[in-house]
């Protein structure tokens, strides 16, 4: 019997998320730690979807000048070098990963099939996202809550370097409230930066509460999944 609280998971890995301390590029010791929960996880019997983001090589605002769909495809292309170093890292531990691309590519990665998706799921092997939703002016958050829809993923699992969703920003001011439980609409309403507004929406349209949780300590996707509280839990009410 497995101990997990959840039967499957989406988890949204930021590009800040991989690089660790240095800020940009990819860190393969955090990586590396990052991939030894989820190899964890897995073990306990988890089904493991994962969004990669971009933001640690390219983001679509930093291309000032440039033609927004150019710099989003930018962004996009970052996700895959992510997914990538990801799918190296879980595959040296022996967890058995899938990358699945918006963009196609097929020497590199499958196209994102949904149906297959699934039956890699079925099979425990763990689905990495790449290239976000395929489309400029998206995000991977937005990702993160689409194909957690598909995947019929049962939460979020959002990494961020903070340990939660407080009313002001708690590396600058030291009276900032940590919340425990919001629902999408406070989100939305309050304007607080948990996700953007289209992920938080769709989230809300599907009933996927979403887990916004820090990653210093990866060991927290672990105790997430064995029904710790830990975090910030954004849901209906
Ligand atoms: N992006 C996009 N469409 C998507 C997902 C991502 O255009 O569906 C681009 C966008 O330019 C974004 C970049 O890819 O800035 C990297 O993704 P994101 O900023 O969400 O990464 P994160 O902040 O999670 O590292």
């Amino acid at each position: 019997m497995s101990s997990a609280k959840y039967r499957r998971i989406m988890l949204k890995l930021s590009g800040e998320a991989l690089a660790g301390k240095k800020g940009y590029g990819i860190d393969f010791n955090v990586m590396k730690n990052i991939s030894i929960e989820i190899k964890e996880i897995v073990a306990m019997g988890v089904s493991v979807g994962i969004v990669v983001g971009g933001g640690n090589i390219w983001r679509g605002r930093s291309g000032i000048g440039m033609d927004r769909t150019t710099a989003d495809y930018m962004g996009m292309l970052a996700t895959c070098i992510n997914a990538l170093a990801l799918q190296d890292s879980l595959e040296n531990l022996g967890v058995t990963t899938r990358v699945q691309t918006a963009i196609e590519m097929r020497e590199v990665a499958e196209p994102f099939i949904r149906r297959r998706a699934m039956r890699h799921l079925e099979k425990n092997r763990v689905v990495i996202f790449a290239a976000g939703t395929g489309n400029p002016y998206f995000s991977t958050d937005t990702t993160a809550s689409l194909r957690a829809a598909e995947i019929e993923a049962d939460v979020i699992l959002l990494a961020k370097k903070v340990d939660g969703v407080y009313d002001k920003d708690p590396h600058k001011y030291s009276d900032a409230k940590k919340f425990d439980k919001l629902t999408y609409i406070e989100v939305l309403e309050k304007g607080l930066q948990v996700m953007d507004s289209t992920a938080t929406s769709l989230c809300m349209d599907n009933n996927i509460p979403i887990l916004v949780f820090g990653l210093d300590n990866p060991e927290n996707i672990r105790k997430i999944v064995a029904g710790e509280k830990i975090g910030t839990i954004v849901c209906k009410k």
